[in-house]
């Protein structure tokens, strides 16, 4: 008998979230309104920190280029940030007419290298977007040191990282001008399409709100709902469409009250991973320091050289035995976009370049039980005759 195909990725909803959403339809307010507010009051008070602004959107990629826009990110601009990433991290740069510089990443942990991101610093460089890959923090203190010296704004692109900690305190209550988390399908927590715009800055917090929906002064929900009706607005700005629906909200604020215990879940796989591969020709995911939070989101393993045989082989000889893996990322110095705009070689990525050649990422998600992790394990270990 076969097992089933184990999918590299699977998002876990439970009853709570399908009777919020039924609850939604049946309320006559299905899009923006009560519930993103609500979801957006819960994540601030998940994150613990009075100080902030927590604005729900329709994607990451949404809340980074609304970041971008609020810090005044324009044409003749440049932008640093890893190659190692998503493209939506770098193409919100390119939407608002500023430049792209990507660098390579620390071989270690995956991470973006500070020393580069200094290196790359031109006079017309106005921020750079730390991501934390696959849910491990970057080196936010080295990172911010080097923006606060060049007078640089950082926008987090922390699509991967919720819960994630840096030196004992959450991603999206660091020291950034704003944090962006996503609530994509296959996220840590998710709405199916979704994401949140956190930051401690009054202006960039007001402009992203009135951005989010066509550069309207006041949200829909405020004009319909306040005490004295009011059909008046005004347009300040050609603003975009980013508002996060009620019925994706709906799912979030199930989602988030279980972040903790999914991460838990995610750290237990990964502990797992981690041990069965020790011996084996295979480096293993980075780890976070002790007691910090990893939120893994990712669990990326690369091949060793002793590995007897190369990365497509070994993602095809899993999926043979049943098992879905993924590669993240084709780094985007690879993307013909990317390496033809700014004329990228491999050769000036090494650390990334290689990692990609090597690396496959094995499923990790909370519905996987403990013989699903067990049958990946001895498929890994099949595949490199161990
Ligand atoms: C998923 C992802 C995004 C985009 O998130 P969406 O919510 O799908 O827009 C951005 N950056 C990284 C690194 C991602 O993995």
């Amino acid at each position: 008998m076969t097992a089933a195909f184990l999918p590299f990725a699977l998002p876990e909803i439970g009853d709570d979230e399908i009777a919020e959403v039924v609850d939604t339809l049946k309320s006559g307010w299905i899009t923006t309104g009560p519930k993103a507010k609500r979801f957006e009051d819960d994540f601030a008070a998940f994150l613990g920190d009075s100080g902030l602004h927590c604005i729900s959107v329709n994607s990451a990629t949404a809340g980074l280029h609304l970041a971008l826009e609020a810090i005044g990110i324009g044409p003749g601009d440049e932008v640093i940030t890893t190659t190692h990433t998503f493209t939506a991290t770098a193409e919100v740069v390119r939407y608002l007419g500023a430049d792209v510089r990507l660098v390579d990443i620390d071989p270690v942990t995956l991470n973006v290298d500070p020393a580069l991101v200094e290196a790359a610093i031109t006079p017309r460089t106005k921020a750079i977007i730390p991501v934390h890959y696959g849910g491990l923090a970057a080196d936010m203190p080295a990172l911010m040191s080097i923006a606060r010296r060049h007078g640089l704004k950082a926008v987090e692109d922390a699509a991967h990282a919720l819960p994630t900690t840096c030196h004992g305190a959450l991603v999206g209550t660091l020291a950034s001008d704003a944090t962006v988390f996503s609530f994509y399908a296959n996220k840590t927590i998710t709405t199916g399409e979704g994401g949140m715009l956190v930051t401690r800055d009054e202006a960039l917090a007001q402009r992203a709100k009135v951005m989010r929906l066509h550069g309207i002064n006041r949200d829909a929900f405020d004009r319909f709902t306040a005490k004295t009706p009011s059909w008046y607005y005004e347009i300040v700005a050609p603003g975009f469409k980013y508002n996060l629906t009620d019925i994706a909200a709906a799912l979030g604020l199930h989602q988030l009250k279980k972040a903790h215990a999914f991460q838990r879940r995610r750290a237990e796989i990964a502990a797992q991973y981690h041990a069965a591969f020790t011996g084996l020709p295979l480096l293993p995911a980075p780890l976070a320091p002790q007691g910090e939070l990893h939120a893994w989101h990712l669990y990326p393993v690369r091949l060793a050289a002793g590995a007897g045989l190369g990365r497509d082989a070994f993602i095809e000889r899993l999926f043979a035995q049943g098992i879905g893996c993924s590669v993240h990322y084709i780094p985007l110095h690879l993307q013909p976009y990317w390496r033809e705009r700014y004329q990228l070689q491999a050769t000036d990525f090494p650390h990334s370049q290689h990692a990609y050649e090597q690396m496959a990422s094995l499923p990790i998600y909370t519905r996987m039980t403990d013989a699903d992790v067990a049958r990946v394990v001895d498929a890994v270990k099949a595949t490199l005759g161990a």
